[in-house]
């Protein structure tokens, strides 16, 4: 009945996580998959978290449908905490299954607004975005962003995109924690790169997965900022499954600024009929805990308190791993000034092998490092394991 399907790759992240979990070797170290760790190697349920998931326990009234929309009280303390300077009235807003869902409405919205639109996207980048957004029938167009051995942004490279690109194309930004290269915009190059994108009419998707982890909440809406206050159209995304720790609740929006207002109720329209035919209502729990603890003054500091600490840890472990410095032919200075979960080292399959192989450390062929899966007392093992893995 199928005779068009073909077998699928398996996912190389997620696989290699699998053949980490099967390692029995005690120096194992798993630095694969985008999940925080503590210094004990779990990827705890927050304080907070737990907190409301007792009060929602408790008082929940009813497991009725949600709605198409989700829950406005998330949507609204969401949007609030990310983007407090934009006009309420000026932004669509729809809750969706974590951040992912919120790529691919974001993607079939544009899609549907303008069939075959074009998007442009800088490599390296999140590995599940081309599938998802060329998934929704964009035509996907990559261009080099980053340059790996100098680590830094190729702001020059993105802004000669934007300006070659036809109006109406959309343009995908990380603009914080950039998934996988740990490499934040300056607000200058953001400011760069929103008039770019306001005088030639293209449309930014904002892909927004680690809120907090950059500097600090307020810091990181910041520079978000920087965006967004220069641009009459956005479309931004969020995840809530990195800073909450909410990662299998599925807890994330999709907000569509557009200054002026005249174009909410068309657009919520929209999402309400492309979500509708496809998860149609989101799931309730994750943003019922999240719309609990922004809501609740006492927990919100808890959790923001919790959140703070987790960032510290990380970038302590940044600051542990730059102080080797040169390790072989790998510089892991520029670790240190990087943010989010991620940092992306110079090397190939091949050294990837021989560190899978020799010392049970497992980190994609990309070389992207999960510095936040990375526990302090496991950094001086992680370098020699990769001072020796280079010297075979
Ligand atoms: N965007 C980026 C850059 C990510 O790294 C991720 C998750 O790893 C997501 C979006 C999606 O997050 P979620 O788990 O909420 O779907």
């Amino acid at each position: 009945p199928f005779p068009c399907l073909q077998p699928q790759p398996a996912d190389p992240l997620l696989s290699l996580a699998q053949l980490a979990g099967a390692d029995r070797r005690p120096s194992r170290l798993d630095l694969s998959v985008g999940v925080y760790r503590d210094e004990a190697g779990r990827t705890p349920v927050m304080r907070a978290v737990k907190a409301a998931e007792h009060l929602l326990a408790e008082t929940q009234p009813t497991k009725a449908y949600l709605g198409i929309l989700g829950n406005a009280a998330f949507l609204d303390h969401v949007r609030a905490l990310v983007m407090p300077g934009v006009d309420a009235r000026d932004v669509a807003a729809i809750q969706t299954p974590g951040g992912t869902a919120a790529l691919r409405l974001a993607a079939e919205l544009l899609a549907a607004g303008k069939p075959d639109r074009t998007i442009w996207v800088g490599s390296p980048t999140w590995s599940n975005h081309l599938p998802l957004l060329g998934g929704a029938r964009l035509d996907v167009r990559c261009f080099p962003a980053f340059d790996i051995a100098a680590q830094a942004p190729l702001v020059d490279r993105m802004l000669d995109v934007i300006a070659a690109a036809a109006p109406g194309d959309a343009f995908l930004l990380q603009p914080l924690c950039h998934n996988p290269t740990g490499v934040d915009l300056t607000p200058e190059a953001l400011a760069a790169i929103a008039d770019a994108l306001a005088a030639r009419g293209v449309v930014p998707l904002i892909d927004v997965a680690y809120h907090g982890f950059g500097r600090s909440l307020e810091e990181d809406s910041t520079r978000l900022a920087a965006l967004l206050d220069r641009l009459p159209h956005a479309l931004l995304t969020y995840s809530c499954s990195k800073n909450f720790g909410l990662y299998r609740e599925r807890a994330g929006a999709l907000f569509s600024v557009n200054r002026g207002g005249a174009l909410r109720d068309l657009i919520t329209g929209n999402l309400q009929a492309l979500a509708r035919t496809s998860w149609s209502m989101p799931p309730d729990h994750g943003a019922a805990v999240v719309a609990t603890i922004l809501g609740d003054a006492a927990l919100a500091a808890d959790w923001r308190q919790e959140l703070a600490a987790m960032v510290a840890r990380v970038r302590a472990v940044r600051q542990a791993l730059a102080g080797h410095g040169v390790v072989g032919a790998i510089n892991l200075g520029p670790v240190a000034g990087q943010s989010g979960m991620f940092s992306l080292l110079p090397f190939g399959a091949e050294l990837a092998a021989r560190l899978r192989s020799d010392h049970a450390v497992y980190i994609p062929d990309s070389g992207r490092i999960n510095v936040a899966g990375l526990a302090a007392d496991r950094v001086d093992g992680f370098v020699a394991a990769l001072r020796a893995a280079q010297m075979r």
